[in-house]
Parts: C-alpha cells; structure tokens; sequence
C-alpha cells in the first residue's frame, strides 16, 4: 500500500513536471492538493510523509472522522465540495481555504462565523464552466458581479477561481471548460476587480491539459490514491453530497 502511493506520487508528480515543461510553465506554479475523500487518514499520511502539503476534502463527516489523524501532520486542508451553509459552523474547525464558494448565502454564513471567530478565510469561487446540471458552481456570466459583492466582505480572502472541468474521452472537448476559467480570470482583471487570482483546475484526467491552459492549482485523487467507488462515468457532484 504504501509503496503504490508512493509510486502514484512520482508518477502524477512526473506528469505535471512534464507538462510544465511542454506548455513552458514554471513548476512552482503548480500546486497539487490530494484530493482524499474516501481515502482514509492512514493513507493520506503516507502522501504527507512523502512531502505533500495541501489536501482537499469534500464532506464535512470526512474532515472530522480524519481529525485525529491528520490535525498533527503538517498539512492545509482545503474544503472542495458541496458546502451546505448548516455545515459552515462545522468544517471552519478544520479548514484554511473553502474552494467551493458558489453563492452569496454561503459567502453570507461564513462571513458571520468567520466574524464570530475573529478570523479570515482564504476562498476560491467555484465556477461551472462547463454548464453541465451535475455540477455545482456559478455560471460564468455570474462571476464578475459575485466577485465585486463579495470583496466587501473582509473576512474573505479572494483566492481565486475553482473549476471541474467536463470530463470526457476526447480531449477537444475537455478544453474548453479549462480555457473558460482562465478567460474569466483575465476579465476580472481587465475591469480591475481583483489581482493575483490563482486557478484551481485539473484533476487525475485533465491535469495535463489544465496546465497548458494555466492551472496554478491540480487536485488529484484517483492517480495517487486508486479508484473509488463512485466511477468517472458517472462523475456527478449530487452524488458526492
Ligand atoms: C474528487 C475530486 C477531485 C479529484 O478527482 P480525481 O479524478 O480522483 O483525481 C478533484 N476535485 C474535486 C472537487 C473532487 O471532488
């Protein structure tokens, strides 16, 4: 067990190296955060232990049953699932970075949490660039106007931008929904809303082609960690709730 995760690692870490080199990126502008649901502690230890320091969870029970484990280790968890607002309360204890920020009740609820525990939140807003009806996040028509209400929010840090992108057999039409938050990302900075906004995009199948097209930020589990239950066919983020 713990020689495959290992061996996975060198081999997404390899991959996203090699991509860089083809698209003429610099290595240090690519992060790879675990994504480990399913995955229990025990095995996200040993990706830590191997030099990993990001991780991404998507459920708040799995946030909490790992606690034990992992509030040790020196690793940032970031929250990148469906957030219900009854929940926020809850997964603040564990995370530093929510990269699913999709509406303004959300944004609304962690403001007031945030505000009662005196402290800041790094944000990423999740954007479905791929306008598919499975997925959550804005509509890219909606971004801009999001991004300037929630500014006035000071306990939210702006981040950047999150996306799943359509996955598929062919790459031709993957592409687009990566380019997509990219493009966004350059109008917001075109109208002067926000500087510096990293793009979280790319995950076991599309990593490659998310860093040609600019991700700052890859979230692999499959290739690291194996399959889970839930198979890509049916990638479906109602089905991760
Ligand atoms: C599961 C998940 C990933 C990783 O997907 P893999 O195909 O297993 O690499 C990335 N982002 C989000 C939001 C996820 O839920």
């Amino acid at each position: 067990m713990e020689n495959d995760i290992i061996f996975n690692l060198n081999e997404v870490r390899h991959r996203i190296e090699e991509a860089c080199k083809v698209s003429g990126r610099n290595p240090a502008d690519v992060q790879l955060l675990l994504a480990t649901k399913t995955v229990p502690a025990e095995k996200i230890r040993i990706a830590i232990e191997a030099g990993e320091t990001l991780m991404g969870e998507n459920k708040m029970q799995e946030l909490r049953d790992k606690d034990d484990i992992l509030k040790n280790l020196p690793v940032e968890r970031h929250f990148i699932g469906h957030l219900q607002t009854n929940k926020v309360k809850d997964v603040l204890k564990y995370v530093t970075c929510i990269q699913s920020l999709d509406r303004i009740s959300l944004a609304d609820e962690l403001h007031k949490q945030l505000q009662k525990l005196n402290r800041k939140l790094d944000v990423f807003v999740q954007v479905n660039t791929s306008y598919e009806e499975s997925k959550f996040g804005l509509a890219p028509e909606e971004v801009l106007s999001f991004i300037k209400k929630i500014k006035t929010y000071e306990t939210l840090n702006i981040k950047g931008l999150m996306t799943i992108g359509l996955l598929d057999v062919e790459k031709e039409k993957m592409i687009p929904s990566l380019r997509l938050l990219k493009t966004i990302r350059d109008e917001i900075y075109a109208e002067g809303i926000a500087s510096d906004l990293k793009l979280s995009m790319g995950m076991s199948q599309d990593l490659e082609l998310a860093i040609a097209e600019g991700s700052n930020m890859v979230r692999v589990g499959t290739s690291i960690f194996g399959n889970r239950f839930l198979g890509k066919e049916i990638w479906n983020e109602n089905l991760l709730e």
